[in-house]
């Protein structure tokens, strides 16, 4: 065995994954070095290493993918060795091949093993031969548009084009029938072509009710070890976002069978370090040995690789880490074992409703609770920009069993903030709830399936809405000591948030610095601050609230969003089609002369406010009736709180 020396380890990888990796690289005394993007100077995996390398522009093909900026970071930086992470240039057999020129160690497999699985073609003619069941379809090399109609045809109907260099769900297109399959094949051979500067395609059969299974091997170069198994079912666009093992309803049978396709793949090609061999099961009638297909082995370690961790206690980048050191696998088969369960959520800067766009945004407030596994790359203020991945993070929750573990994550997303941009962290909640995950019938449509329940943005309660007006209004911080209160009488305040593309005004009565009433929507609250708590009608609520420039965020379970409305901003034909009356600017209610039912003419003085020793009348604009009077005579007012509704204006 090849025992390599190296002090130093070199991160070509950025964000949450450079994180992870220097965490453990530090830990086993081994120095990490990162490199960064001109967008990544301040980014905390950047803050993390022990130095710290700049490699290039913003764009990924200037600085992260640029394989040469990275190995002369290394060369220069003293590090023996260079960890990819995923993504990017983990799975480039040329960058692999570069490293070892260089001298430099790479932490996973050869050249040839990443060559040999990077086309899904090749692959699956490969596990073909080494007697791993693959989908039913088409890999060759003719790629004539009558050889995959063809294809397409003997396949049967539904089936699935990809692209042979496809990743992420790129270059892929589901047909229903022969019809639609020359526009289908057009389609998917652009976008591959496009992503992947290689236009080959294969043709499978869809499979029904299909769940995404896959293997954690370990391979020393000759034998490989399986660490159990993880189901993926649950994605978007063809992308996971929910993460498990192991998998619901896995049988004995079954997961001997699965490891042991993983273990005999990786054995035929030869396979040293970690790497994830992905299967297609049909679940139409549960799992079953005979109905399971290899679709792809990354030769990698994989983005939710913490809940194999979670449920077998080993450390995956430790192992890659003495691997390439040249050690020994660590443990042998029956050493590994599997203990409870484990899931875990990708938390994604998107804007769910739109089709799960990426979102980009600065996050003005990002905070984990204790109790879970975070795995993150940014902090308060760092910016999700459109260069990169848009995770925010991954929570991972163990447990003693499956629903333990997946209480455990809800009452984790119940308690994580994050701020500054649209994230999917509703949608992950309510996913969490849908009858079938709990049930474990999984499969990969279920998001589909419950997306119109799944998309729209939370809706804020009017406990919700009130919080969010104290915050508007400042006064959900404790006024300083020195403040005195006792003087004060009991002032009124309105203040008008946007919500979504409406608004919402709340009227806010301070009963003392502590303890407020409000008005929202025909409903009264009473909200009392008790140490950092906020008890609402005599519930403890254990909610938070976040102001940054104009936007208000209500941490209660869900983020909800406000906007604070500037008065002044208001466009003409906002303030024309508001049937509110509203102070012009801050000050005291001297009189109001219409009570609630009054009817007026255009015109019609309605109340009057003082303000720096002047007096103000509000009249009606248009003649009307007084739908509701909101403050009294001696209240004080922000400026923009309504002072008089009016019922519709009558024309
Ligand atoms: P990529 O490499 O682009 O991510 P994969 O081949 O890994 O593509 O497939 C991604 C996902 O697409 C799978 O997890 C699965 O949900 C779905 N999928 C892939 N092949 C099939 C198939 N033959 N039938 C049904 N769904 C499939």
């Amino acid at each position: 065995m090849v025992v390599s020396v190296f002090d130093g380890v070199l991160i070509a990888n950025r964000g949450e994954i450079a994180c992870r990796i220097i965490r453990t690289a530090r830990a086993m005394g081994l120095r990490a070095v990162a490199v960064y993007s001109e967008a990544d100077a301040g980014a905390l995996h950047v803050e993390l290493a022990d130095h710290a390398v700049p490699i290039g522009g913003a764009a990924p093909s200037e600085s992260y993918l640029n394989g040469a900026a990275i190995i002369a970071a290394a060369k220069a930086s003293g590090a023996g060795a260079v960890h990819p992470g995923y993504g990017f240039l983990s799975e480039n057999p040329e960058f692999v091949a570069d490293c070892a020129a260089a001298g430099l160690v790479f932490v996973g497999p050869s050249a040839d093993a990443v060559r040999a699985m990077g086309l899904k073609d090749a692959a699956k003619a490969l596990m073909e031969q080494a007697g791993v069941p693959v989908v039913p379809g088409y890999h060759g090399a003719d790629q004539s548009d009558a050889r995959l109609a063809r294809a397409a045809d003997d396949v049967g109907y539904p089936v699935l084009i990809k692209a042979v260099a496809g990743g992420g769900g790129k270059g892929m297109r589901r047909v229903m029938n022969p019809d639609a399959f020359a526009a289908a094949l057009a389609g998917a051979r652009a976008e591959a072509q496009a992503a992947f500067g290689n236009g080959d395609v294969l043709i499978e059969k869809w499979i029904d009710t299909p769940r995404h299974i896959e293997v954690q091997i370990f391979g020393d170069g000759a034998k490989a070890v399986h660490l159990f198994e993880r189901d993926c079912s649950l994605q978007r666009r063809h992308q996971k976002v929910i993460e498990e093992a192991p998998a619901p309803g896995m049988t004995d049978e079954m997961r001997l069978a699965m490891t042991g396709a993983a273990v005999r793949a990786a054995e035929a090609i030869g396979y040293r370090s970690a790497g994830t061999v992905e299967f297609i099961a049909d679940a139409r009638d549960g799992l079953r040995p005979d109905r399971y297909y290899f679709m792809e082995m990354n030769t990698r370690l994989q983005v939710e690789h913490p809940v194999t961790e979670a449920v077998t206690g080993v450390d995956l980048v430790e192992w890659q880490l003495r691997l390439a050191r040249g050690e020994a696998i660590p443990l042998a088969q029956d050493q590994i074992r599997l203990s409870g369960h484990a899931v875990e959520a990708r938390l994604y800067a998107e804007d769910v409703p739109a089709g799960f766009l990426p979102a980009t945004g600065r996050l003005s407030h990002v905070a984990f609770p204790a109790g879970l596994r975070a795995d993150t790359g940014v902090r308060t203020g760092d910016v999700i920009t459109p260069h990169y991945d848009p995770m925010i993070a991954k929570l991972i929750a163990a447990g003693p069993d499956r629903k333990a573990a997946v209480a455990s994550l809800q009452r984790g997303l119940a308690r994580t903030e994050v701020a500054g941009c649209a994230t999917n962290h509703t949608f992950l909640r309510r996913l969490l709830r849908v009858p079938d995950f709990a049930e474990e019938m999984l499969d990969t449509g279920l998001i589909d399936r419950h997306l119109k329940d799944l998309a729209p943005p939370p809706v804020p309660c009017t406990r919700s809405r009130s919080l969010a007006a104290l915050s508007a209004m400042g006064l959900d911080r404790a006024p300083p000591a020195h403040a005195g209160f006792a003087l004060w009488s009991p002032i009124a305040q309105s203040v008008v948030l946007g919500l979504g593309a409406g608004t919402i005004s709340v009227a806010v009565t301070t009963l003392a610095p502590d303890r407020f009433l409000t008005e929202v929507d025909g409903a009264l609250h009473e909200l009392h601050r008790i140490g950092d708590d906020w008890v609402v009608d005599g519930a403890p609520t254990g909610a938070r609230m976040h102001r940054c420039g104009d936007a208000v965020t209500v941490f209660w379970g869900n983020a909800y969003e406000f906007s604070v409305i500037d008065p002044l901003d208001r466009t003409a034909e906002d303030a024309a089609s508001d049937a509110s009356v509203r102070a012009p600017m801050p000050g005291r209610v001297t009189q109001v002369f219409v009570a609630e039912g009054a009817e007026v003419a255009e015109g019609t003085p309605l109340a009057t406010i003082e303000a720096m020793k002047m007096e103000h009348t509000l009249t009606a604009r248009t003649p009307g009736t007084v739908a509701k009077v909101m403050v009294g005579a001696g209240s004080q007012v922000e400026a923009g709180a309504p002072v008089i509704v009016m019922a519709e204006a009558v024309e």
